[in-house]
């Protein structure tokens, strides 16, 4: 499938795009895995720059139906002729290796080396990656030209891992807020030199985590999760039930580096806040966005929406897993992710928390007939003609739907203005004591009668 460049929007600045493309640099060479030290080292990175505890899950604990499974480590993989030179070097690129592979020294013929072998023929020069969570076995991964120059009669291998009891590992990070109602920004960390699945989501929820933590003021708490795809939300919900009620609307980050538009998966609940806020961000982002529904694959919003879970999590991408050839692949590599396009995907995040945090519920103090705007310089105050309009529209329907029943979210709805049109006309009312703020916590008390229902 051919993926159109998207309307990436200007970064918000030089600085932040850059940063936000270091950390994939950085990352980039660590082979990660669903356990292990690859992990514990992506964390470690993480935690210079957000505030993040590290836990440790013994292999053997129960979670749910699931078994935490045993650590795995590699040091190194290789073919080698018998001349001694390696054909396939783990050193070169982490995918070589079948994540999980058992550990395996033996001289083997080329037919059987065969039987360990994943190519992908139709992009002969390409790496597939390949994992073997739950099924002990091993394999190496090349690209079919490698593959073609294999011609010796017998080979050997060595894949220098280990499989034993030890831990799973994830990192979570919480920010509380004025609310005790929390955002679960979750993201997994276990794929290897991957860039665009895996290492754009946590750049942006690394990011993310940094600018909420440095805010003077949250109204919601909010919790950042870095985990093991499946495994580690599974884990992580069935070790804190007790706090799966404060969630009031999550978001899973991911395939936020390549090219196309975005695109917000809802949430199981299909119209929950999150899947409002968003279809309203995204309306407004750029032309080539998209909303798509709910479906019960994917990534770890999967098991946030789990029919007992049933959690207000949605999921954020550019094109998503599967829709573009180099996913999976050693081609999604650190050119197929942009600084611009992570920054425009890191820009959309917040725009969908401010709508989090700005939403409220106002009432219009001159309810009979409407004030007179002129008289106060609330008119024309902007300034081409079509954003003149624009404003003089979000001020009109804010004093006309600001009946203290309706919240900002509503508003912006109702009107296809975008929330932060909407917002700035209700901040500019109040500022001229046309609008007044009815109750702050109205629109989580709302959410708090409506939670249970999805
Ligand atoms: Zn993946």
């Amino acid at each position: 499938m051919k993926v159109a460049e998207s309307n990436v929007q200007p970064a918000l600045d030089s600085t932040l795009a850059g940063d936000l493309y270091r950390i994939v640099t950085d990352l980039y060479p660590i082979c990660r895995s669903i356990t292990g030290d690859g992990v514990r080292e992506t964390l470690r990175h993480i935690q210079n720059i957000v505030p993040l505890s590290i836990c440790e899950v013994p292999s053997g604990t129960r979670v749910f139906d699931w078994t935490v499974p045993r650590e795995w480590n590699v040091r190194d993989a290789w073919v080698k002729t018998l001349d001694g030179d390696r054909v396939i070097d783990f050193r070169e690129s982490n995918l070589h290796v079948v994540n999980y592979s058992v550990p395996v020294r033996a001289r083997v013929s080329l037919a059987e080396l065969k039987r360990h072998l994943h190519t992908l023929p139709e992009h002969p020069t390409w790496v597939p990656y390949k994992t073997s969570y739950y099924a002990e076995t091993w394999g190496l991964c090349i690209s079919a030209e490698r593959l073609r120059t294999l011609n010796d009669s017998e080979y050997d291998v060595c894949i220098d891992s280990t499989l034993e009891d030890g831990h799973l590992t994830y990192g979570e990070c919480y920010l509380p807020g004025e609310s005790k109602n929390e955002v679960l920004l979750s993201c997994h960390i276990c794929h290897p030199s991957l860039c665009n699945d895996n290492l754009s989501g946590i750049s942006i929820a690394t990011f993310l985590g940094q600018w909420l933590s440095r805010l003077p003021r949250r109204r919601l708490s909010y919790r950042l999760l870095f985990i093991p795809g499946t495994i580690g939300s599974i884990t992580w919900l069935a070790r804190n039930q007790d706090k799966v009620d404060a969630i009031r609307h999550g978001l899973v980050l991911t395939g936020l580096g390549g090219p196309g538009g975005l695109v917000y998966k809802r949430s199981r609940r299909t119209d929950a806040f999150i899947d409002r806020a968003a279809v309203n961000v995204l309306r407004h982002w750029s032309q080539d966005s998209e909303i798509r529904d709910f479906t019960p694959y994917g990534y770890d919003e999967r098991q946030y929406c789990s029919p007992g879970i049933n959690l207000p999590v949605g999921c954020l991408s550019r094109t998503p897993y599967g829709e573009y050839p180099e996913y999976h692949t050693s081609a999604d590599d650190l050119s197929f992710v942009t600084a611009d396009r992570l920054a425009d995907s890191y820009r959309a995040c917040r725009a969908l928390i401010e709508v989090l945090e700005g939403n409220a519920t106002y009432l219009t103090l001159n309810p009979m007939c409407e004030p007179q705007l002129g008289r106060r310089g609330l008119y024309g105050a902007m300034g081409g003609a079509a954003e003149s309009r624009r404003h003089e529209m979000a001020l009109l329907w804010v004093l006309n739907l600001c009946d203290g029943d309706h919240n900002l979210l509503d508003v912006a709805e109702r009107s296809s203005l975008s929330f932060d049109a909407v917002r700035n006309a209700a901040v500019l009312l109040e500022e001229h004591g046309l609008l007044q703020q009815v109750h702050a916590q109205k629109a989580d008390a709302r959410l708090e009668h409506t939670r249970g229902n999805g």
